[in-house]
């Protein structure tokens, strides 16, 4: 076992100020580190340390390895906690950390490489029993009489997806046998650019899912843990807008069977640390879509109706002490339901960067606000336009919409634009509030006229 005191957060906003929490807690020292754009962040002004990596563009700072690792040897941490996006599902990161000495929070590199290909992903948990949209097997051939018997043997409608992909680019839709090789094309070149891998697989287009996922816990060592799902349909441009738990209409049932599933699967890949697999949910079927393999946005919903604080969990893990937890002491109580804010116009999407003049956050019971921003803070253009999420918990899911719509009225945020009014609008709707919302509908009732 080796002891963590000190750990470097190799991230910014909101999540680097929630893994600082979570080391203070601890006792763990914490190193933040940030650019030149960041130097007001909230957990660089709480941190032991912080260290300037670079320049405001990320691939500068944020993104360079080299950067990161030279300031955690600088000031000899321990461990390096990614986060979410940058470099936290980067293979190539994870193992230059480990070659450098210092403990990477999250799966082994080799684990992180094999979740990263979607073809590999699914053909692994097709080996462990999990269910999978149906498809190609593996990526899709050159031949072009053969890329057309797969997708006859599919049926149509299609998605072409890249086999590297992430962030909902290079997909496309194919209704017809006439457009096939044309959209396999556009999807090899935007791979390639996009991800720099050009190989694309297909998939049955699945007409109108929820997305359903699983959050679980793992010790690398075949022990693992699932905690239950949360529903995140609530999306615009394959983005998540208002994530859930539980999803609203899964069975006790079917939570414990496609869970048991996902805890094989880690079993399987000797899975390290927290991670998700995600779902699309049809007609009461589950289909194993993508892993996760690091915290997610979304994370508070689960520990909100769980009591486990998964940032401390990644850390347990990583230093070796294992996880404590068995399955039968992961209770689920009451509802969650947690609405992201961007700084952005609520109706054109656009962002908006700036300084928040005034800054009020709600409270009250089952009331939780991740945010980084305060009165006076800049909001800098370089980055997602992200600045918080707010949490609520309540007995049910009709207590939790309620205290949602309570704390967004108390929210303030002046000096910049932003999506409160969205949020409001979301928790007022009608199909939202009965839980019967597919992936396609946020986009239908920004389409509708208020
Ligand atoms: P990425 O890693 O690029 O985010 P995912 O595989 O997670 O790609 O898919 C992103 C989103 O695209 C999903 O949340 C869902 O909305 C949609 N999607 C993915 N696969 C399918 C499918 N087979 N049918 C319908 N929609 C899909």
């Amino acid at each position: 076992m080796r002891k963590i005191k000190k750990i470097l957060i190799a991230n910014r906003g909101e999540i680097a100020l929630r893994i600082l929490r979570c080391c203070r807690e601890l006792g763990i020292r914490t190193v933040a580190v940030h650019s030149s754009a960041d130097r007001d962040l909230k957990h660089v002004l709480l941190a032991d340390e912080a260290v300037c990596i670079g320049p405001a563009a990320a691939p500068k700072s944020y993104l360079s390895m080299s950067a990161l690792i030279s300031a955690a040897e600088v000031t000899q941490a321990d461990a390096i906690h990614p986060g979410y996006g940058f470099l936290s599902e980067n293979a190539d990161f994870a193992e230059g950390v480990e070659q450098s000495g210092f403990i990477f929070i999250g799966p082994r590199p080799e684990t992180i490489r094999l979740m990263g290909s979607k073809t590999n992903a699914k053909a692994e948990m097709i080996a462990a029993g999990v269910p999978c949209v149906p498809g190609s097997e593996g990526v899709l051939p050159d031949d072009e009489g053969k890329c057309h018997d797969i997708a006859n043997a599919v049926g149509y409608p299609v998605l072409i997806k890249a086999a590297s992909g992430g962030g909902g680019r290079g997909m496309h839709v194919v209704r017809s046998p006439d457009t096939l090789i044309e959209k396999i094309q556009m999807a090899r070149i935007e791979a390639q650019n996009a991800f720099n891998d050009a190989a694309v697989f297909m998939e049955k287009y699945l007409e109108t899912p929820r997305h359903v996922e699983f959050q679980v816990l793992a010790d690398g060592e075949g022990h693992a843990v699932h905690l239950g799902e949360r529903d995140c349909s609530m999306q615009r441009r394959n983005q998540k807008i208002v994530e859930e738990s539980p999803a609203p209409g899964i069975t006790p049932e079917q939570r414990a069977e496609i869970g048991a599933l996902c805890v094989a699967a880690c079993k399987r890949i000797g899975y390290r640390g927290a991670g998700t697999f995600e779902f699309l949910y049809e007609n009461g079927h589950f289909y194993f879509i993508e892993m996760n393999t690091r915290i997610q946005v979304e994370h508070p919903v689960t520990e909100m109706v769980t009591g486990v604080d998964l940032i401390r969990q990644q850390i347990q893990i990583a230093a070796g002490q294992g996880l404590t937890l068995q399955q039968d002491d992961i209770l689920f109580r009451g509802h969650a339901i947690e609405c992201r804010i961007n700084a952005e116009d609520p109706e054109k999407f656009i962002p908006s960067p700036g300084k928040i003049e005034k800054y009020h956050a709600p409270g009250g019971p089952g009331v939780r606000v991740d945010s980084h921003v305060y009165s006076g803070y800049s909001v800098p253009p370089h980055y997602d336009s992200m600045i918080g999420k707010l949490i609520v918990h309540g007995r049910d899911r009709p207590a939790a919409l309620a205290r949602m719509k309570q704390a967004l009225s108390e929210m303030v945020i002046e000096g910049i634009k932003c999506n409160i009014p969205l949020q409001q609008r979301i928790m007022q709707d009608k199909v939202f509030a009965s839980g019967t919302h597919n992936i396609h509908y946020l986009e239908k009732m920004l389409n509708r006229s208020v």
